[in-house]
């Protein structure tokens, strides 16, 4: 049997620092959604998050898969906009591919890939988003697919996570110079060139996330 590499602790650890990320970087995603949007997407973040912070401890006991079904309806119930429903959406399906695990359980890295490929599937079809029409596909897709093949080629999964991370943050820095496809920052056309999508921007976080929370 293949071996665990990510306890369940891992994955409540990995919350809790999302709920950390959400308000120690809410005025940059304010500043980059301000840009090219509305301006409130490190408000959504946060709202969301602090709903989270409130329900964690309930929610500890929790296999993985229902634990990270609860962060997600949070989301989904609290955030209004865009951000809300897609990252809900990513957390609701995370844990799908491990929803037979116990309470004590962790998973494997083929697991863990699984579980990403699900949450970033979902966003690609509630958003109907393509890699290069500015959103946080242009983050989640060239990572997840990364770390697919880093895992299949039997990478550690921590080494794994980092080309991943490192693919991501690629994917970010190419939504500055391209107009939007989809999201609020479809309405501004070529004035959107020169900024960073939000979205994109606080996915490579979440992904570092992830990453940080890794063992050696
Ligand atoms: P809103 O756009 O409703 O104000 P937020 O500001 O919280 O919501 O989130 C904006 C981010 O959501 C964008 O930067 C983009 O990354 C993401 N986004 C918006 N629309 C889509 C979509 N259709 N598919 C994928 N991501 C999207
Ligand atoms: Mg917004």
């Amino acid at each position: 049997m293949a071996e665990e590499v990510l306890n369940k602790e891992y994955f409540i650890n990995v919350v809790n620092d999302l709920i950390d990320l959400a308000e120690e970087k809410k005025d940059y995603y304010t500043d980059l959604d301000s840009a090219i949007g509305d301006g409130d997407h490190g408000f959504n973040l946060s709202l969301g998050f602090r709903e989270v912070e409130r329900n964690l401890p309930e929610w500890k006991d929790e296999n993985i898969n229902t634990f990270y079904k609860k962060v997600g309806q949070a989301l989904l119930d609290k955030v209004g906009g865009s951000s809300g429903p897609l990252y809900g959406s990513f957390f609701m399906k995370f844990g799908l591919p491990v929803k037979t695990k116990g309470a004590d359980e962790g998973v494997t890295a083929e697991e863990f890939v699984d579980m990403m490929e699900r949450g970033v599937a979902i966003i690609e079809k509630r958003g109907k988003a393509k890699v290069g029409e500015k959103t946080m596909v242009d983050t989640l897709r060239p990572a997840q697919d990364k770390l697919k093949e880093a895992v299949e080629s039997g990478k550690p999964i921590k080494e794994a996570m980092k080309e991943a991370l490192d693919t991501g943050k690629e994917g970010l820095e190419s939504t500055r110079n391209i107009v939007a496809k989809k999201g609020r920052a479809m309405r501004l056309g070529e004035r959107a060139i020169g900024h960073l999508d939000p979205g994109a921007a606080s996915s490579a976080d979440i992904l570092e996330v992830f990453y940080d929370n890794m063992p050696d």
